[in-house]
């Protein structure tokens, strides 16, 4: 099995944003821990240092967002190495010496021998995110599920950190997502997975185990 997990920003800021090296030493943990049971590609986000949107210059805001996951890749990649799980930093944009160009082929070889493939720069293009990097590297890397790492169990009717009248969705399709207008992942990304089939878990990501068991099927929502 071949899985793509998306890490954002906010759960890398763990208790000391804007880089927590306990949060990413855990999320290393996770993914070594998985790594027996799928090939695991990673999208970092980079939200914990710095959105696009919300710079003076969105167009340059935007490459500096792209820059800050490269950054957060790095982090990570040690942290996975510290844990004896071999990784690698592949980047929408490569710095020499630093992070190497993304290739698909060269990604899938890396998974089928075992590393764990970190994907940095988000697409390579401004005004889009980390998610929607996420659902086009599942795809062209053959990933059979998406997992979203998330600081609530899943997907609610609504935003449970303003309402406290909202369920709790085990189960949707991606048109059910799409028009419920949710936005726990950027709809723009499940726009795209929806036109590929392609299944989303989003789970709690913060708990030890969590992302084994998301892995398994056994917690989270499941978009498709
Ligand atoms: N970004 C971008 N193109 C991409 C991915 C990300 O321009 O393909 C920029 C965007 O400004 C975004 C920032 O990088 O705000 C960090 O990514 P994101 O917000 O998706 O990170 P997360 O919310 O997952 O931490």
């Amino acid at each position: 099995m071949r899985v793509l997990l998306k890490l954002s920003g906010e759960l890398l800021a763990g208790r000391k944003p804007p880089i927590d090296w306990e949060a990413f030493s855990f999320y290393a943990r996770e993914i070594a821990a998985a790594s027996s049971e799928a090939e695991i590609a990673v999208v970092v986000g980079g939200g914990n240092i710095l959105r696009g949107a919300k710079t003076p210059s969105p167009a340059t805001g935007h490459l500096m967002g792209m820059l800050a996951t490269v950054i957060n890749a790095l982090a990570l990649r040690d942290a996975l190495r510290d844990e004896g799980k071999e990784a690698r930093v592949l980047s929408a944009l490569p710095i020499p010496g630093v992070a190497g160009p993304v290739d698909h082929w060269r990604a899938r070889d890396a998974l089928a021998a075992g590393e764990v493939v970190i994907l940095a720069g988000g697409t390579g293009l401004p005004y889009v995110t980390t998610d929607t990097a996420a659902i086009l590297r599942a795809l062209a890397l053959g990933v059979e599920l998406v997992l979203k790492g998330s600081k609530v169990e899943g997907i609610y009717t609504g935003d449970p950190a303003e309402n406290q009248n909202v369920e709790l969705l085990p189960q949707l399709s991606h048109t059910e997502y799409l028009s419920r207008r949710l936005r726990v992942l950027d709809p723009a990304a499940v726009q795209i997975a929806a036109e590929h089939d392609l299944p989303i878990v989003v789970f709690r990501a913060d708990r030890e185990g969590a992302f084994l068991s998301a892995l398994r099927g056994e917690i989270g929502s499941r978009i498709g």
